[in-house]
């Protein structure tokens, strides 16, 4: 049996799935990941800074101008449409097997796709606020005209800014003990697209303890070691290939 077959028998076999995912999820959707050859981290962007200084809360404070240029020539995606993996992830919570995807992305592509339970880790790009008053925007308030170089509140005047969660700040209580939850009752775990190195969301998948862990991912990983199956393949078509051949045995 092929590991694509494998992946399929698990998932048919599991009755509580949880999906932890990464960047690499969405690669197959034209967005770039910050860790791969041609992710982000490997591109030239600035002389002065890194990209992961210019995420971070202290260079959003410092320098707004600078970081609201690096944000939307960098980390917004307004016409990216899901992959086949994000949708086959979508029919599998709607046969009732996936339970929740947890992501580490911040482009909303999972709902898109029409996942319902989503953990979004580090926010979304698709939601803005205010700083000071914390009014809500649209994403596309911050490619107005107007907004630029730095978007302001109609309100209040204070900076509107991405609701995701920069370098030095802190995760979502609420969204991190969902997702721990929803990782502690699983019984099979695909972990995806990450490179598991960026914590706390990396240690996440230490709470998982059932029976069936599952690596898909072009590099290696600190959990590969653990796990029954290690896909290197791309995530999307793995997931999509798997799905297909569970819907065509039920
Ligand atoms: P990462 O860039 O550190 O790692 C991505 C991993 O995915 C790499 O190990 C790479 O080998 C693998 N990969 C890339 N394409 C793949 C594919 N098609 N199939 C299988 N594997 C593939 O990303 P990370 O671990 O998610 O952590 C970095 C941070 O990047 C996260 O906090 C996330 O918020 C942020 N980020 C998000 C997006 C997004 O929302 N799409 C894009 C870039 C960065």
């Amino acid at each position: 049996m092929n590991d694509v077959n494998i992946l399929a028998k698990i998932i048919k076999e599991s009755k509580n799935l949880v999906f932890f995912g990464g960047a690499g999820m969405s690669t197959e959707s034209g967005i770039p990941d910050f860790r791969s050859a041609g992710g982000i981290y490997s591109q030239r962007l600035n002389q002065e800074f890194t990209p992961e200084e210019m995420a971070s809360h202290s260079f959003l404070v410092k320098h707004p101008e600078e970081f609201f240029d690096f944000y939307r020539n960098r980390m917004m995606f307004i016409k990216a449409k899901p992959n086949e993996g994000h949708y086959a992830l979508s029919r599998l919570e709607k046969l009732g097997i996936l339970k929740a995807v947890i992501t580490q992305n911040i482009d909303g592509l999972h709902q898109l796709a029409g996942s319902n339970k989503v953990y979004e880790l580090h926010g979304s790009s698709l939601r803005w606020s205010c700083m000071t008053c914390g009014r809500s925007y649209p994403m596309e308030y911050a490619l107005e005209e107007d907004s630029l170089p730095i978007p302001h509140c109609e309100d209040c005047g204070g900076i509107v800014r991405p609701d995701v969660v920069l370098y030095e700040e802190g995760l979502d209580n609420n969204v991190l003990s969902q997702a721990v939850e929803a990782i502690s009752k699983a019984d099979t775990m695909i972990v995806g697209g990450t490179s598991l190195i960026v914590y706390p969301a990396a240690g996440l998948i230490d709470y998982f303890s059932g029976n069936h862990l599952i690596l898909i991912n072009k590099s290696q990983t600190r959990a590969d070691n653990r796990s029954e199956l290690v896909i290197r393949e791309p995530i999307g078509k793995t997931l999509s290939a798997a799905v297909k051949i569970l819907e065509e045995n039920i």
